[in-house]
């Protein structure tokens, strides 16, 4: 689901929630992935093991561990960057607005960022619920 219909939908709150838990999850997947590559490469050195096999988890594992990396340090650094302008610039509240709008990424970099995220916007217009100023949130 794309982020500004899972803000509209949960609320941002829940939204920053829901990415934290997802995010760890996938650092929770990686320590997983290093026990076994820890126990495979034990296995490994044991007489009479089937080595092609241990390979194959080897490496199944590395690939395993090195998406989930990956994917806990997007989610969390995206999470991060919008959490980080939910601040209200007026009466500093933190993350208490609605989404108002979504707009593509104003400037040169425009077709770009749409063609990396799949078309999705990559800022949005908010407004705070408790003075009523608006403003911009970007990733
Ligand atoms: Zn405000």
């Amino acid at each position: 689901m794309a982020i500004t219909q899972s803000i509209r939908r949960r609320g941002f709150r829940k939204w920053y929630e829901r990415e934290l838990l997802i995010g760890h999850s996938h650092l929770v997947l990686l320590l997983m992935c290093t026990l076994a590559l820890l126990a495979g490469m034990e296995a490994f050195t044991q007489p009479g093991a089937s080595r092609g096999l241990i390979a194959l988890c080897l490496f199944v594992a590395t690939g395993v561990g090195v998406w989930a990396l990956r994917r806990y340090l997007q989610l969390l650094m995206r999470a991060e960057i919008i959490a980080n302008q939910a601040v209200c610039p007026q009466c500093q509240a933190y993350g208490r607005w609605v989404l108002e709008a979504t707009a593509p990424q104003p400037g040169p970099a425009e077709e770009v960022d749409s063609d990396a995220q799949g078309g999705e916007p990559a800022c949005m217009n908010v407004c705070c619920r408790a003075c009523g100023r608006r403003w911009l949130i970007e990733w």
